[in-house]
């Protein structure tokens, strides 16, 4: 199962790479060269999951150590994601929003039809993961009083956008890029959907264009939420795969530290391998998580290069290991 999981990664890795014309660096100009102090990105995908698509788009983001935000559509996470999936999302360092249940114009409904399009959404992820979440982004953007202040009560705040480059309207990826390159900077949380496949082409380019080693993609702070770690833990049984994640890189003198925790419910006591794979297989770099199941690997003689990319080890083998993304090292 493990072999079977990294050859579906590489097989993503592959069909994004070929899949993908590199075509718009000459849209670089002044506007990425004309640096801000803030240069934190905000990535947002709306409607998913997709079958196809949002893998492949998880698979770009972590070739650029980049982090995002989803809002998929509560009945498509049923239908289409299991708990594994979802936590697999968070595992990578992502975080989740809701975007309701089947994408009504929240602010046509009636009173009862919006408090159930918002609710059952945070329902249906909370089972999966262990808690609701604390963002919502209206379907349209359409909201009025009452869809803000049912959010409210739900414990939800209304996260909108500030560049739409209109991939959900069939536009071309360069119409899209010289509407993103115009409105890029530190801040900008950007209205894109995994549910498209033209979103790919348009995210890779973004990624060239405003390289993750100069800007960083983060999660839209409104969307994080502080128990995720307890939270998440109390949905796992013994036989579930592993769960956990980086919650910081620092850089001291020379060395990069990742901290963060890992939870493997076959074995509750810790100890559990985290270790670094991917493009060098560095396996032999590896920490354990302690009894409160947290871990802290420092890199220090390692030319990175690259994003570097941590695995949790599943000591049972009865299934996969799990990947806990890619991130970037400070240079
Ligand atoms: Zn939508």
């Amino acid at each position: 199962m493990e072999l079977h999981n990294r050859v579906k990664r590489v097989i993503g890795l592959v069909a994004v790479g070929i899949l993908l014309v590199p075509a718009f660096s000459f849209l670089l100009g002044s506007s990425a060269s004309g640096l801000e102090s803030n240069k934190t990105i905000y990535l947002t995908f709306d409607d998913g999951p997709h079958p196809i698509f949002t893998p492949l788009l998880l698979a770009l983001l972590d070739e650029n150590g980049a982090k995002a935000t989803f809002f998929p559509i509560g009945s498509r996470l049923e239908e289409r994601w299991g708990n594994d999936d979802l936590q697999a999302l968070l595992n990578r360092g992502h975080a989740i929003g809701n975007h309701s249940w089947n994408h009504r114009d929240l602010s046509k409904e009636k009173e009862i039809g919006t408090k159930f399009q918002l609710d059952q959404s945070s329902v249906i992820t909370e089972k999966m993961v262990g808690f609701r979440p604390s963002c919502f982004r209206a379907p349209f953007g359409e909201k009025n009083q009452y869809v803000l202040e049912t959010a409210s009560s739900l414990g939800m705040k209304h996260i909108g956008w500030t560049v739409d480059p209109q991939e959900w309207n069939d536009t071309s990826i360069e119409e899209a890029m010289n509407h993103i390159v115009k409105r890029f900077a530190g801040g900008a949380i950007v209205l894109l959907h995994d549910r498209r496949f033209l979103t790919l082409p348009i995210v890779r380019e973004i990624l060239r264009t405003f390289p993750s080693d100069k800007w960083s993609y983060e999660t839209l702070p409104d969307c994080r939420n502080d128990e995720e770690k307890n939270l998440r833990l109390s949905t796992r049984t013994a036989g579930d795969v592993p769960i956990g994640k980086v919650v910081d890189i620092k850089k001291v003198e020379s060395t990069n530290i990742f901290t963060g925790w890992g939870y493997d419910p076959d074995h509750p006591e810790g100890g559990l391998k985290v270790f670094i794979g991917g493009r060098n297989d560095q396996e032999s770099i590896s920490i354990e998580t302690d009894s409160q199941h947290n871990f802290k690997l420092e890199i220090t003689d390692l030319e990175i290069d690259a994003p570097v990319c941590l695995w949790l080890k599943n000591e049972g083998l009865s299934r996969h290991n799990t990947f806990i993304g890619c991130h970037n090292a400070h240079k």
